[in-house]
């Protein structure tokens, strides 16, 4: 195995450090959020995360905490104190040898008090970039070293790939317009990462990501749906609220329940206001 393919498995793992944010944006990320109970009946709502994204990103966490296991055990402490300990150690040897006194044994370096463990963190990603600064301890054993540089190189193209495919529309409701006889179009309505404006791919009409909103939330606020139709519409009309919140708000009756395991979007949006200031103060 020569150096430099080693060299190139450290690079990897920090290159999928560097990413890691836009992985966590891309796991809440827009769109695939279509809403059911939509005025126009849109159909299967889709999860409210991308599920190959989060199983990606727990696949290189799993190896990392591996990684990082192997390296506690492994590798011994260091001394973060620059000699200091070791210094203090000598002079009190020093005095007890001249007083005739047992010379206490040298400080190891896992008593060293600024020890420094060859992993400092669990989170990540800082854990990834700290196991790929300690590549040189996966990669003295060729079999071990083939593995580690082919893993991480496996792990760079997946996350590439996955960043590199466009994020999914998000769904922002049925399209308005009226045709010449007065029926409705049957289109709905997305609009791409980043962009504000959109076109119906039925008829052509021209619509914003405002008005859509608008017009959802006029639409819907009468509705009656389940809580996990509300996490959905909430987050369709701008409020991140988790689905753990709005379960919470059931089960303590702040959110009443209308008639069967069915709610109100008005009352959620209320609440989704105030606990939005609330976190805002916070
Ligand atoms: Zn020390
Ligand atoms: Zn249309």
């Amino acid at each position: 195995m020569d150096a430099q393919t080693i060299l190139n498995a450290r690079t990897d793992l920090l290159w999928i450090v560097e990413r890691w944010p836009r992985l966590q944006a891309r796991l809440e990320g827009g769109g695939g959020n279509a809403l059911t109970g939509m005025p126009s009946g849109s159909n299967e709502a889709p999860l409210p995360i991308d599920v190959a994204v989060s199983d990606l990103m727990r696949e290189i966490e799993d190896q990392a905490r591996f990684y990082a296991a192997v390296l506690l055990d492994e590798v011994p402490p260091e001394h973060g104190c620059d000699g200091r300990c070791v210094k203090t150690w000598l002079a009190t040897a020093t005095e007890a040898t001249k007083a005739d006194q047992p010379v206490p044994d040298a400080p190891s370096s896992w008593d060293c008090p600024d020890r420094r463990d060859p992993i400092t963190t669990s989170t990540m990603p800082a854990l990834l970039g700290q196991v790929a600064e300690r590549y040189g301890h996966f990669t003295q054993d060729e079999r071990e070293a083939l593995d580690f540089c082919d893993e991480a190189h496996d792990f760079r193209e997946r996350v590439r790939k996955t960043l590199e495919r466009p994020a999914p529309p998000t769904y922002v409701g049925p399209c308005r317009a009226r045709g010449a006889d007065g029926a409705g179009c049957s289109g709905e309505l997305y609009v791409r990462e980043g962009r504000e404006r959109g076109t119906c791919r039925e008829c052509g009409t021209e619509f914003t990501r405002d008005e859509q909103l608008t017009y959802v939330r006029d639409a819907l606020e009468e509705r009656l749906m389940t809580p996990t139709e509300i996490v959905r519409a909430l987050k369709i009309v701008g409020h991140e609220v988790k689905p753990g919140t709005v379960f919470k708000w059931v089960q303590r009756e702040k959110l009443e329940e209308v008639v069967d395991g069915l709610y109100r979007l008005t009352d959620a949006l209320d609440l989704a206001e105030r606990y939005g200031r609330k976190q805002k103060a916070a």
